[in-house]
C-alpha cells in the first residue's frame, strides 16, 4: 500500500489551522467543515455526506472571581463551560488534585462541602463536579496546570449528551478556571484562616446546528470498520494538536484507503462537538446502532495523535484488539511505551465502547500536553515527521484489520 504523504498532512493542516478557533458555531468550525467536506469529495470514497444534529451552544458573557476576604482581590478566570448561569458567594475549601477517575475520593472525604465552594485541581472537572454538588457544593473553582500562567478552557459537564433536549445539558452550580500561579495564591491565603470568595458567571445558551461529515469506501464484505477525528476545538484555542492532528491523518488515510482495494467497508468520520461532550460521535452511533452493532469490527479514535513534546506513544485500548496493536506496532517497528482500558469517557472511542464495539486510540500520553486546551495549543508545537509517522502506524494497522486480520 502506497506511503501517507507528510507534505499532504502538513497542508491540509495549514489550511484549516489558518480557519482559526474551531468552537461550535463559530466561522472557524464552519470553514472547517466545508474544507472536510470539499477534502473528502475529492478522495475517491464511494459516498459522503453530513450527518446533522442539534446540540447546545455555549455562548460566554461574564466571568469574575473575586476573593472577598481576608482581603479584597480580582483573579483572573475563565469561565467553566456549561455551569450555573448565576453569582455566589461562599466560603473556599481546598479538595486536591483530581485527574484520573478518582471521584470516589470525593464522595468519601468528610469535609463538609455545603453552601460552600471547592476548589480541586483537574484537567478534567467535568468527570468530578457531579460528586461535588452531590455534596452541596454551591459552586466550584478549577485550578490547572499549565504553564506561562495560562488557564484551560474547560467544560463542566461531559458524557453522554441530551440529544433530545440539549438546552438541559448544564449542570447546577457556576464555576470558574484559574492557572496555577493564583491556585498558590489562594491557598496561601486559605493557609492564613477562612478566605470567602464570589464567583460571577453569565453566559447565553442557544441551540446550534453542527454535523458528522461522514467519507465510506465500501468493501467486498459486508461488514465496517470506523475511522473518526473530531474536527472542533476548544473555546479560546488554535486546536492544533487537538486535534488538527487528528483530521489531517483522517483526511490522508481517507485519501489512500478511498483508492484501496479492502475487504471490509471503511467509513471515516469528522465528528463534530466532541469537546463539550463527545455529542457528534454519540449521534452517530445513535443513528448507526443496531447496523454498528451487527457489522462494525472496529473503531479508530484519531485525537490529539503527536505534537513536538517528549511522550509516551499510548495505546488506549480493551481485548483483542489491543492485543494485536501492541505486538503489530512492535513488529513494524512503532513500540507502544504504555497501554490502558477505555473505561473513561475521554474521547469519541467512548460511545462505541459502551456499545461493546471493539474501539482503540494511539496517541502521545503520559504526560499531557502542556499547552492542551490553550490559546498556545500552536502549530509551533507540532512535529509534522513524528505526526506523519503515527499516521503511518494507524495506517498499516487499519490495513490489517479492513483486510480481515481480527
Ligand atoms: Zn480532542
Amino acid at each position: 500500500m502506497e506511503r501517507l504523504s507528510a507534505e499532504n498532512i502538513r497542508s491540509d493542516f495549514q489550511e484549516i489551522y489558518r480557519f482559526g478557533c474551531r468552537w461550535l458555531d463559530t466561522e472557524g468550525e464552519r470553514n472547517t467543515r466545508q474544507s472536510i467536506l470539499t477534502k473528502f469529495e475529492d478522495s475517491s470514497m464511494d459516498n459522503v455526506y453530513c450527518e446533522w444534529f442539534q446540540c447546545h451552544r455555549y455562548v460566554p458573557k461574564e466571568c469574575r472571581l473575586e476573593v472577598l476576604s481576608p482581603i479584597s482581590l480580582d483573579i483572573r478566570c475563565e469561565p467553566l463551560e456549561y455551569s450555573e448561569n448565576s453569582e455566589i458567594e461562599g466560603e473556599l475549601i481546598f479538595l486536591g488534585e483530581f485527574n484520573e477517575g478518582n471521584a470516589d475520593t470525593i464522595s468519601k472525604t468528610n469535609m463538609d462541602l455545603e453552601g460552600k465552594i471547592s476548589l480541586i485541581v483537574s484537567d478534567t472537572p467535568a468527570f468530578y463536579i457531579s460528586e461535588l454538588i452531590e455534596k452541596g457544593a454551591a459552586g466550584v473553582i478549577v485550578a490547572t496546570d499549565a504553564p506561562d500562567n495560562l488557564i484551560r478552557t474547560l467544560a463542566a459537564k461531559s458524557y453522554p449528551p441530551n440529544l433530545k433536549d440539549p438546552l438541559k445539558w448544564k449542570v447546577k452550580i457556576p464555576g470558574v478556571s484559574i492557572s496555577k500561579q493564583d491556585l498558590y495564591k489562594l491557598l496561601s491565603y486559605m493557609s492564613l484562616g477562612k478566605v470567602t470568595v464570589k464567583i460571577e458567571h453569565f453566559w447565553d445558551s442557544r441551540i446550534s446546528q453542527t454535523c458528522n461529515i461522514v467519507g465510506i469506501v465500501e468493501g467486498g464484505m459486508d461488514e465496517s470498520i470506523v475511522v473518526g477525528a473530531h474536527y472542533d476545538s476548544q473555546i479560546k484555542t488554535p486546536g492544533a494538536w487537538d486535534n488538527l492532528t487528528g483530521v489531517s491523518t483522517l483526511l490522508n488515510l481517507a485519501r489512500i484507503f478511498g483508492k484501496a482495494k479492502n475487504r471490509r467497508r471503511i467509513i471515516f468520520v469528522a465528528f463534530g462537538a466532541e469537546e463539550i461532550g463527545l455529542w457528534g460521535s454519540s449521534f452517530f452511533v445513535e443513528e448507526l446502532r443496531e447496523e454498528l452493532r451487527e457489522r462494525c469490527n472496529a473503531m479508530f479514535c484519531l485525537d490529539a495523535v503527536s505534537s513536538a513534546f517528549p511522550a509516551e506513544r499510548s495505546l488506549w485500548s480493551e481485548g483483542l484488539l489491543k492485543k494485536i496493536i501492541l505486538e503489530k506496532a512492535q513488529q513494524y517497528g512503532y513500540p507502544i511505551d504504555n497501554s490502558r482500558g477505555l473505561t473513561l469517557s475521554y474521547s469519541d472511542y467512548y460511545p462505541f465502547f459502551t456499545e461493546g464495539i471493539p474501539a482503540a486510540m494511539i496517541w502521545e500520553y503520559p504526560p499531557i500536553n502542556p499547552y492542551y486546551h490553550t490559546e498556545k495549543d500552536s502549530i509551533k508545537y507540532i512535529d509534522f515527521n513524528k505526526l506523519y509517522l503515527m499516521g503511518e502506524l494507524y495506517k498499516k494497522i487499519i490495513q490489517e484489520v479492513s483486510n480481515g486480520l481480527y
